[in-house]
């Protein structure tokens, strides 16, 4: 462990029970935050304080060119009052990876895990109680030049803020498979976590492939899986598909769970045949935010594939239960992808 990061606290905490329980997905954030910034060949005094607005250039390179990344992890209550990270260094792996491949400077291992793990441990009251309850961490990593030269930036600063949350979506969701747009292309950076991905402004949308628009790829913050002839399949990660971490955790539980499940391609016409022979029973999308999302609904061209109301014998709701109790350290934690805080 390196130094102890320097802590401005608060002066008055927000925290009340009605934001730490009842908060909108991502809308209300804890009292603190961590700051690093990396500059000429280092990264200079990381600091935690409390959480609050920051001015820049309006000539900053994310605004025009965006040149920046992001993460998105929780953190939640475990037995005997503790508090657990899920698989925090999958996605420190990640936000380097994403670093990279958009020119920035990677992130020193003890920074993240240290600086993340002390912003948990002193926001920790702010980890909800209830029920698919956590605390989001949300890293992001952006270049601070003040200069319109198109190059990657000279300066970058990282920020890691936290956000009390509930499960993303309440109800099973609707998608509308999309022929027009696409979110990624061989070459591109859909494997990144980069915030230009998001840009087209889409909600809901089940992604296809840049190429042919013939195979399904994933949807806007989740990765996607389907149940066909009693099988989880899921498309492979081919370079243009975020490689989710709750997906990777699904392939591993599916598999203790007895379910065969296969990562392969999965061509949108497939899917018409078979939900129309009765063969494909569920859809369900997995990720840090949706936790596991049933799919109620697929719309492609005019039609409306409809899946019907998730049972507690589905996959999904299996899959899901065994999820989160390990994430609360109510299983054991075979994988060690907990990191106690
Ligand atoms: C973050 C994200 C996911 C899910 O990744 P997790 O590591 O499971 O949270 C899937 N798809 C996209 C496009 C994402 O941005």
């Amino acid at each position: 462990m390196s130094a102890p990061i320097p802590i401005t606290r608060v002066s008055q905490s927000r925290l009340t029970e009605a934001l730490r329980e009842n908060s909108e997905f991502g809308a209300t954030f804890s009292d603190h935050m961590l700051v690093a910034d990396w500059e000429a060949g280092s990264w200079k005094h990381p600091q935690i304080v409390p959480f609050g607005p920051i001015s820049f250039s309006p000539a900053l390179t994310p605004f025009h060119y965006g040149q920046a990344i992001f993460e998105g992890f929780k953190a939640h209550r475990i037995p005997n009052d503790r508090v657990a990270l899920f698989r925090p260094r999958e996605n420190f792996v990640r936000l380097n990876r994403s670093a990279a491949r958009l020119a920035m400077p990677g992130i020193p291992e003890p920074l993240f895990l240290q600086g993340v793990t002390e912003l948990v441990r002193l926001d920790r009251d702010w980890i909800p109680h209830r029920e698919g309850g956590a605390l989001y961490v949300r890293p992001t990593y952006f270049g601070i030049d003040d200069t319109l030269l198109v190059r990657p930036a000279n300066r970058f600063r990282l920020i890691v803020m936290t956000c009390p949350v509930g499960p993303y979506f309440a109800q099973p969701i609707r998608l509308l498979a999309e022929e027009r747009y696409v979110r990624a292309f061989p070459g591109g950076t859909g494997d990144s976590k980069a915030a230009g991905n998001y840009a087209g402004g889409f909600h809901n949308v089940l992604w296809l492939d840049g190429v042919e628009r013939r195979y399904v790829e994933e949807s806007g913050v989740m990765n996607v899986f389907f149940v066909l002839d009693g099988k989880a399949i899921t498309p492979p990660l081919s370079g243009t598909i975020l490689p989710g971490v709750t997906r990777d955790s699904a392939l591993t539980l599916l598999r203790e769970m007895g379910i065969s499940a296969e990562e392969r391609q999965i061509p949108i016409d497939e899917i018409l045949s078979a939900h129309a022979a009765g063969k494909l029973t569920e859809a369900f999308g997995a990720g840090t935010a949706a936790i596991v999302a049933p799919i109620a609904c697929i719309r492609y061209r005019d039609r409306d594939l409809q899946f019907s109301a998730v049972a507690d014998s589905s996959v999904a709701a299996r899959l899901r239960s065994r999820l989160v109790a390990i994430q609360t350290g109510r299983e054991p934690d075979k994988h060690n992808w907990l990191l106690p805080v």
